[in-house]
């Protein structure tokens, strides 16, 4: 696949924070995972299996995250 981004490391991973969608360093992300309840849960090993979810360190970020409800379900497909 071709790399556009050549204004950062390309040894630097990155991710998306959910919130405000800018790519930043994993490093000022946090990462959270589901739990059994479905409840979001900060990763702090950055390792449990599954999907995650990054948040950067901005506080409305993270404000907004508190909120979040990522893969809630849509009945009947489409309906964006
Ligand atoms: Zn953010």
């Amino acid at each position: 696949m071709p790399r556009r981004e050549d204004d950062a490391a390309p040894h630097v991973p990155m991710r998306m924070c959910v919130i405000c969608r800018e790519r930043r360093h994993k490093a000022t992300l946090s990462r959270h995972v589901k739990d059994e309840q479905g409840n979001l849960i900060i990763d702090a090993t950055m390792t449990r299996p599954g999907r995650g979810w990054y948040v950067c360190d901005r506080p409305e970020c993270l404000t907004r995250f508190a909120k979040f409800r990522p893969g809630a379900r849509r009945k009947g497909g489409k309906n964006v």
